[in-house]
């Protein structure tokens, strides 16, 4: 396996939530999932139910302040993947994750295609202005529940895709090419149930590339792996970018 990789001079690499998790940031379908210790919460995650209920938006914001992105740091698993690109080896970072961890470790954000957006902004749903979240913090600290858009008064919401949200074209079109540029898929911490983003496994498999997986608990992807890993991806990663 350490040869897979070694002699890979082209990764495309998908990350999910496993990656920062040691950050600090719980995952949603681990033991210690979001979703798994509370079900409810998976109502926050749905476009439908966030339109039509103040409470769940309610809830939502105080999600985004429980589960502080903007102040976690990045983690060794992270880095080795700035490495990997500066190994001049890096095709493509697709992730799952929302929360920049990936840009803010050093990665090139052109290099970096963010399937499901990043709570790093706002939009309105009405008038599809955009915002910092930054600009949304400190309303939401001095007690705003439910920040409206400052221009149109329509509802806000991170810049993230919800279940029923379509993802962006662009940012798919990306990670295909760069799954097309490569000549090995790395899937690390994702459990590789979510769609379009496990399909990418089915790209590289198609064109007869060596998919690597790093993930702590199994996949449907597992059997067709090259390499599985189940070992800690902040200790295992770093490992894998810097074989002799
Ligand atoms: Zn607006």
């Amino acid at each position: 396996m350490t040869d897979t990789l070694r002699d890979a001079d082209r990764i495309a690499v998908l990350t999910g939530a496993g990656i920062s998790t040691a950050s600090g940031i719980p995952d949603f379908r681990g033991p210690e999932g979001v979703w798994t210790k509370n079900p409810a919460a998976e109502a926050m995650f749905d476009i439908e139910e966030y339109v039509a209920s103040r409470e769940v938006r309610v809830a939502t914001w105080k999600h985004r302040l429980a589960v502080p992105a903007w102040r976690v740091e990045p983690n060794p698993g992270h880095v080795a993947l700035v490495e990997l690109e500066r190994q001049g080896r890096l095709a493509g970072l697709i992730t799952q994750n929302v929360d920049g961890l990936h840009q803010k470790a050093g990665s090139s954000p052109e290099l970096v295609h963010e399937l499901h957006g990043t709570v790093w902004y706002v939009d309105c749903l009405q008038c599809e202005r955009r915002v910092p979240m930054a600009d949304v913090l400190p309303r939401l600290e001095s007690g705003e529940e439910d920040p409206a858009c400052e221009v149109c008064g329509g509802i806000l919401k991170s810049a993230t895709v919800s279940f029923g949200q379509s993802l962006d074209r662009a940012v798919l079109d990306r990670a295909v090419a760069a799954t097309e540029a490569a000549d090995l898929f790395l899937a690390v911490g994702t459990s590789l149930q979510v769609y379009p983003a496990a399909g990418l496994c089915d790209l590289a498999l198609n064109s007869g590339k060596p998919l690597v997986i790093l993930n702590a608990q199994p996949t449907p992807y597992d059997e067709h792996a090259t390499t599985v890993l189940h070992t800690p991806i902040e200790t295992t990663l770093p490992e894998l970018v810097t074989l002799p």
